[in-house]
């Protein structure tokens, strides 16, 4: 039987098909929407758990993973800290399927000088190769964990985290 324990706004506008259109970036090892959306109690412990402080609170009160505020070191804590297992590594795997993209605001792209996400990128998921005017970015998909720990050092908000392969996954 389905739980529905809690209705708070963001639940009953998803009971009402009323998902937004980008789905929210929930943390590592959370369920698919739908079932996190059930399982999660708002408690808000893997937003207190985390090291890095790169959980918040969203408009409806579920935690959101937000890169302008650091990097995911995949460190568990808070799945650790989800007693009704919302994030769960047994259910949810890899922890996200997020991937980092750059968009045509980038600086380097539009001939200036920076390399600010390479050399955040511990993946070495960021390469430069030869462009007009200077050197491009390029991400290695494979590489590329979603950490996020470019999009907040990049100095014109160029880069952003999605799920290419399953804009539900
Ligand atoms: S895995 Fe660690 S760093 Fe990443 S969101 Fe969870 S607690 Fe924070
Ligand atoms: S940090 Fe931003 S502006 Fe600089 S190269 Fe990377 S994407 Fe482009
Ligand atoms: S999200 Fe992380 S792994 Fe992917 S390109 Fe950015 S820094 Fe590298």
């Amino acid at each position: 039987m389905t739980r529905v324990a809690a209705f708070s706004p963001a639940r009953r506008a998803f009971l009402r098909g009323g998902v937004q259109a980008e789905p929210a970036l929930r943390p590592p090892w959370a369920l698919d929407e739908p079932n996190f959306l059930v399982a999660c109690d708002g408690c808000g412990v893997c937003i207190e758990a985390c090291p890095e402080h790169v959980l918040a609170r969203s408009e409806g009160g579920y935690p959101v993973f937000d890169p302008m505020l650091g990097e995911c070191l995949f460190c568990e804590a808070c799945v650790t800290a989800c007693i009704p297992r919302a994030l769960d590594k047994t259910q949810a795997q890899p922890a996200w399927r997020l991937k980092a993209g750059i968009a045509s605001t980038c600086l380097a792209k539009n001939g200036v000088t920076c390399f600010s996400c390479r050399d955040a990128c511990g993946e070495m998921a960021i390469r430069f190769r030869p462009a007009q005017g200077g050197a491009a970015p390029e991400l290695d998909t494979d590489r590329c964990t979603g950490c996020g720990a470019c999009v907040g050092i990049c100095p014109v908000s160029a880069i952003s985290l999605a799920r290419p392969e399953n804009p539900h996954g």
